[in-house]
């Protein structure tokens, strides 16, 4: 099932169904307790529990079709619009071309989605912080016909990411699982390297591995890339991040609102997709407290974010209500 619409019927269970149950048990005790008055000849008791039954059956009824009948149409609109998404990023997958239009679209949509949001940064900057959603998959790319690492290598990294994000943004990263590449991965998405030759380097055949893989891996969320809306941030397992000095390993990489992914590592240091997932909203590096998530070396076990980085992620295209 699409996420949109399983949230759809959640939202249905918990709004709808699950109010109407409590008043149901409700009215139950009710009758139970309902006196049997002789001179009504109990009719009293009677109807209090019609009304329960009638309830109960209408409720049933109603919301088991209606679920039904959302879900299918949810499913068909879905289906519509991914396939159309589809169309769009397999475009983008083009080398050069599609790199270039990406990144231009990539970037439109973030700005685009940053100029709608401007009340929702302030609140946020003066401490208003309901909570949002972020999206995050993972993508492992194949060698030879086999996946370069397994899920459970990366899941630490999920796992901090939703943990520091929950804890400190009031975000709720909702993990839409792990997805192997449909086609062996070239050298040079491998080891993308993070550097301005990183970026020029994404035009061509690497980043359009990454986006043509997208394509079919997170297929349902496509129409929400494409947008920006909510797009999913697709955490992207490689070999190596280069550039790798001999004091300091490069583990993973973002470059903020270029790509609607980043890589990492795996196995790697648990706040390494946390810490991109931040570049990819926004963060720039903190070289000034090192138990930040933003330091640009090794990571504190349990990093933390300022009042200004927490509101520049809830500000990014990511960060929805809905
Ligand atoms: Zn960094």
């Amino acid at each position: 099932m699409a996420e949109v619409c399983r949230e759809v019927q959640e939202w249905i269970e918990e709004q709808i169904e699950q109010p109407i149950e409590t008043w149901e048990n409700q009215q139950e005790q009710r009758c139970r307790n309902e006196p049997c008055n002789w001179w009504m000849l109990c009719l009293n008791k009677l109807f209090c529990w019609l009304v329960w039954v009638l309830v109960k059956v209408v409720r049933w009824v109603l919301v088991t079709v209606g679920k039904w009948v959302t879900r299918i149409v949810c499913e068909i609109i879905n289906v519509i619009v991914s396939v159309v998404a589809a169309i769009v990023t397999l475009v983008l997958s083009i080398p050069i071309l599609g790199g270039i239009l990406r990144t231009i679209l990539n970037w439109l949509t973030e700005i685009f989605w940053r100029i709608v949001g401007i009340f929702d940064f302030l609140g946020s900057l003066v401490g208003i912080r309901p909570r949002k959603r972020m999206y995050v998959g993972v993508l492992i790319p194949k060698r030879d016909g086999r996946a370069i690492a397994t899920e459970a290598d990366v899941m630490p990294q999920i796992l901090k990411a939703q943990d520091l994000y929950d804890r400190l943004c009031n975000i709720k990263l909702v993990y839409t699982g792990a997805c192997e590449a449909a086609i062996d991965a070239p050298d040079d998405a491998l080891t993308p390297s993070c550097d301005v030759g990183g970026f020029f380097s994404d035009w061509w055949i690497g980043g359009s591995y990454y986006e043509f893989a997208s394509t079919f891996c997170k297929f349902s969320d496509g129409f929400r890339r494409v947008t920006g809306y909510g797009g999913q941030i697709i955490v992207i397992v490689v070999d190596n991040v280069e550039p790798d000095s001999a004091t300091f390993l490069t583990m993973g990489c973002s470059f903020a609102s270029t790509h609607n992914y980043v890589v990492v590592e795996a196995p790697a240091n648990p706040a390494i997709a946390a810490h991109e997932i931040g570049h990819a909203c926004w963060l720039g590096h903190d070289e000034d407290d090192n138990g930040n998530l933003m330091w640009p070396s090794t990571l504190a076990a349990d990093p933390t974010l300022s009042n200004w980085q927490v509101s520049l992620v809830r500000w990014s295209k990511h960060c929805v209500y809905f």
